[in-house]
């Protein structure tokens, strides 16, 4: 399953790949506090490559 997730430290929305890692490369299983799913309508605004 894929979507958007938001990163709350940094507020930054991150593509959510398949495999579970954001599209920059980041496991957001590591600190799920940090991580909460956001609907498919976000702007996604990291701007790594993989993510934008
Ligand atoms: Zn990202």
């Amino acid at each position: 399953m894929s979507g958007k997730i938001k990163h709350t430290p940094t507020n930054e929305v991150h593509v959510l790949r398949a495999d579970g890692k954001t599209g920059c490369g980041c496991d957001p299983r590591k600190n799920s506090s940090h991580w909460i799913k956001v609907g498919s309508g976000s702007k996604v605004t990291c701007d790594k490559n993989g993510c934008k």
